[in-house]
């Protein structure tokens, strides 16, 4: 195994691996990985939450421990091609104009090669004041499985001070993202011929009922001056036998994003409540907000450290989409976390994939100034 792999490199190895999630299979990669930073001195634990579904995390301890671990956070599996097809080979890892393609290489391989990398870097500092912890995952494209298994053994994830989840973000710093909170409605009634609708219950009517509340549903709340507001969108509707029967279920499904200021299981009883007793709410995904103050110390330094490097003050700003750090941050006590990685936030989920190389370089400068301003 070379030691000396840069960015392109490494995430051209990663993405060799095929973690289509489902199955998502991340054995090998994790293996992989975990080898890498076993030759640099970090201890490695494997925890599958199911075949081959396998979670690694990877710690080198301080050197003087004055306070709790630096921890980088990242998943290894990856969404599916998508029916489209694709103009490269999705694992081959072709580069064209500067840009490695592939799937995986913006969400988040890079991400993931970055902190690796940054990783090695720091293992060279003579003085470490704090561990320096990989929690690379598996199973988060389809509801953070794997670090929800992680998150019931906080004997193996330790402490953490700080943290930086390497999602694509273009290189900007971001201080959150929204929470999600899937949820299924059910919706009941009593079937009957379609030509005698007075001997049933029509469960659509019920369902519209329902769906009329949701659109006049107000979470009572200020949008936040830098997430926004709250968010409710019924995605489905699925109901009815056939034409001339009474239905007697509807399901509608329902994604909420919720903000800073709200829990999840806050705004579940305030829909509970909306609904009335009748619906029957079940959870498809529940993943809480996560939001790190701007003013926060360790924040002001990424900030800093992110301004150098590109020339810019960062917006305040936070992400679309949610990340394992829905699970880690409320596990490791809530650490301020920024999200912060090379991929385009454009390019994740879609076909032709592609990472801009100089970002891989760039983001392993970052971290690694961020990691050397923290640890020493
Ligand atoms: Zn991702």
């Amino acid at each position: 195994m070379n030691e000396m792999l840069n960015g392109l490199e490494l995430t051209r190895k990663l993405i060799a691996f095929n973690t289509i999630n489902p199955p998502g299979r991340e054995r090998p990669c994790a293996e992989y990985i975990g080898e890498l930073l076993r030759r640099s001195g970090f201890a490695i634990n494997y925890s599958e939450y199911d075949t081959d579904r396998t979670n690694l995390v990877a710690r080198l301890p301080a050197t003087a421990v004055t306070r709790k671990a630096l921890v980088f956070s990242g998943h290894i599996d990856t969404v599916p091609l998508g029916r489209a097809p694709w103009s490269v080979a999705p694992f081959e890892g072709e580069v064209h104009s500067g840009k490695l393609y592939g799937r995986g290489t913006s969400d988040m391989k890079s991400g993931v090669a970055a902190s690796i990398l940054a990783a090695l870097n720091l293992a060279k500092l003579s003085e470490r004041k704090a561990d320096i912890v990989l929690v690379i995952s598996a199973g988060e494209e389809n509801g953070c499985e794997g670090v929800l298994h992680l998150a019931k053994q906080p004997e193996l994830l330790g402490d953490c001070g700080a943290m930086i989840v390497a999602e694509p973000t273009d290189n900007r710093p971001m201080v959150g993202h929204k929470g999600a909170l899937w949820l299924d409605l059910a919706f009941s009634g009593v079937t009957a011929h379609g030509s005698m609708p007075e001997q049933g219950d029509n469960a659509i009517y019920k369902a519209c009922d329902g769906i009329q509340a949701l659109r006049a549903f107000d979470f009572g709340m200020e949008a936040h001056p830098v997430m926004g507001g709250a968010t409710l969108n019924v995605g489905t509707m699925q109901a009815g036998m056939n034409i001339n029967s009474v239905p007697d279920s509807a399901h509608v499904s329902v994604d909420i994003r919720t903000t800073v200021g709200q829990t999840n299981a806050g705004v579940r009883d305030q829909l509970v409540k909306a609904l009335g007793p009748q619906v029957k709410i079940g959870t498809l995904t529940d993943m809480d907000h996560v939001y790190t103050d701007p003013q926060d110390p360790w924040m002001q330094k990424v900030f800093a450290v992110c301004e150098g490097l590109f020339g810019e003050a960062p917006k305040i700003e936070t992400a679309a989409y949610f990340s394992d750090a829905s699970v880690l941050k409320p596990a490791y006590g809530d650490p301020p976390t920024v999200i912060l990685g090379p991929g385009a936030m454009s390019m994740a989920h879609q076909t032709d994939e592609y990472c801009e190389i100089d970002k891989i370089d760039a983001c392993i400068e970052a971290f690694t100034a961020i990691g050397k301003d923290y640890l020493g």
